[in-house]
């Protein structure tokens, strides 16, 4: 296909390959330049452009803003790009049902905006909340930065409007706090990296806002004593919602690309960003004393603590920055492993080994509260050749010594293309056999997202 005709005005329509440039990367991966460019202002004309590729078998790739972390939204082959970003509304606040029904295209960061207007809380904080989308958080099932106690995006999506790649247009679920209506495809979409359907509406779900929040940071001179100070916290039935391990290394990528900032332990080992919420002031304090005592008892030193909002700002900076911070060091690959809360420690051990074993040094950092910890080993000196076989060993360690401790390849980012061979390590070939019938049943012709999460 040279120039495809696509069923949309001209102007929604972009060939020129400067401008397809941009659309052919996220955030971690380059693919190839796409056909085209499409950009939908509503649900009809995804079905018009999906009715379309499918007559015409041509793939197509959705995508929101572009900031995923493994190539999911990326054409590997000729394809149409599907950006939803003109589908940016937010329908409604419902204050009565707690809920948000938005389009896919709108900004997360909108979204919390306008729920906490309403007293509100939309409760996801992927730490790429300024300019990603909330339909690239449900395709990818995002996690981030409070889903110690609020878990991940999954939880809070009560119902979807999506259209399938043959251009029918499917509604699951709904604005209802239950439904056991046959199967669940609003959770089977969730996470599905854009490769069963296109999702054109969400019904979130909303939750009170809390009065009244703290924020610690604790530093420590072990990421192990961290990350048992972390499990001992969690089984101690206070859950914060917010727990993140920064190491040195991470805090030295900052204040390198950052010298403006400034932060109280830069020469400690590890920190521990602590946050947490609730209605009752009292209860909140008495909670951040219990927390904060759990730490010391751990080796942590004397937490900063922070209550008003321009204090707990400061504290969070440098974190908002860690992943920017070290992708702009150097060339590296990235891993996501999740494991059970209480192997935290393990997996801190599991990449270190994984960076000896494939001779690459190596920054773990990430959500630790949730067990899941993003590890970065980094290219160093490395040719293509002694790169491409020192990246597959690193990561093949670290996966299967996560598998083995019970854990999998990805908690919060996907395995889109840049982690879709290592698929067999944590599924067995009955389970994904299964995963390939259900996406043959929504996309018989195998155009929406071709190449991604399958190896
Ligand atoms: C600095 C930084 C920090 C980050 N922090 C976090 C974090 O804390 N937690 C976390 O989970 N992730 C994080 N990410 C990764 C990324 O922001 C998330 O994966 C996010 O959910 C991707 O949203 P997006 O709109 O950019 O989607 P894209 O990257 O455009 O797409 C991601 C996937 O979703 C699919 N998709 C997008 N929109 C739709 C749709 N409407 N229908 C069907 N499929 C669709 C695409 O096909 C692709 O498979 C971070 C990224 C960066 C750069």
């Amino acid at each position: 296909v040279a120039r495809p005709d696509l069923p949309l005005p001209s102007d929604r329509v972009w060939t020129d390959p400067e401008k397809l440039a941009p659309y052919a990367r996220d955030e971690a991966s380059t693919g190839k330049l796409p056909l085209a460019v499409a950009f939908p202002v509503d649900a009809s004309e995804v079905a018009a452009v999906m009715r379309w590729a499918s007559a015409h078998r041509v793939p197509v790739i959705p995508r929101g803003a572009g900031s995923g972390l493994s190539g999911a939204a990326v054409p590997l082959a000729d394809a149409v790009v599907l950006s939803l970003e003109k589908m940016n509304r937010i329908l409604s606040i419902d204050p009565e049902n707690m809920t948000a029904t938005v389009e896919p295209g709108v900004i997360t960061g909108d979204i919390r905006r306008a729920a906490a207007a309403a007293g509100l809380l939309y409760a996801p904080i992927p730490a790429s909340l300024d300019f990603c989308t909330i339909g690239g958080n449900v395709a990818t099932n995002a996690g981030g930065l409070c889903a110690v106690k609020y878990g991940v995006t999954r939880e809070h999506v009560l119902g979807l409007e999506a259209v399938l790649p043959t251009g029918e247009t499917i509604v699951t679920g709904g604005a209802l706090a239950k439904n056991s209506t046959a199967y669940n495809l609003t959770q089977l979409l969730c996470g599905s990296e854009g490769t069963l359907a296109v999702i054109v509406k969400i019904i979130l779900k909303l939750l009170p806002l809390p009065a009244e929040t703290v924020t610690m940071l604790a530093p420590f001179d072990s990421v192990d004593a961290l990350a048992k100070a972390v499990v001992t916290v969690v089984s101690g039935k206070v859950i914060p919602a917010t727990m993140e391990l920064l190491p040195r290394a991470a805090v030295r990528c900052v204040l390198a690309k950052h010298p403006e900032y400034s932060y109280p332990f830069p020469e400690k080992v590890a920190s521990l960003l602590l946050e947490l919420d609730g209605m009752d002031a009292n209860l909140v304090a008495e909670q951040a004393t219990a927390v904060a005592a759990i730490l010391q008892a751990h080796g942590a030193g004397e937490p900063v603590v922070a209550t008003t909002p321009a204090r707990r700002a400061e504290l969070w900076t440098l974190r908002k920055q860690v992943r920017d911070s070290i992708a702009h060091t150097a060339p590296y690959v990235e891993a996501d492993a999740v494991v059970p809360r209480a192997k935290l420690p393990d997996l801190v051990r599991a990449a270190d080994a994984a960076g000896v074993a494939a001779g690459l040094e190596q920054i773990t950092y990430g959500h630790a509260g949730d067990g899941n910890l993003h590890t970065y080993f980094w290219r160093g000196t490395h040719d293509d050749v002694a790169w491409a076989r020192a990246s597959e060993i690193a990561l093949t360690h670290l996966f299967t010594a996560t598998v083995a401790l019970g854990g999998t390849l990805s908690g919060e980012h996907g395995l889109g293309h840049l982690k879709r061979d290592y698929l067999p390590l944590a599924l067995a070939p009955e389970t994904i056999a299964l995963m390939k019938r259900l996406k043959a049943a929504f996309d018989p012709a195998g155009i929406l997202n071709p190449h991604k999460v399958f190896p």
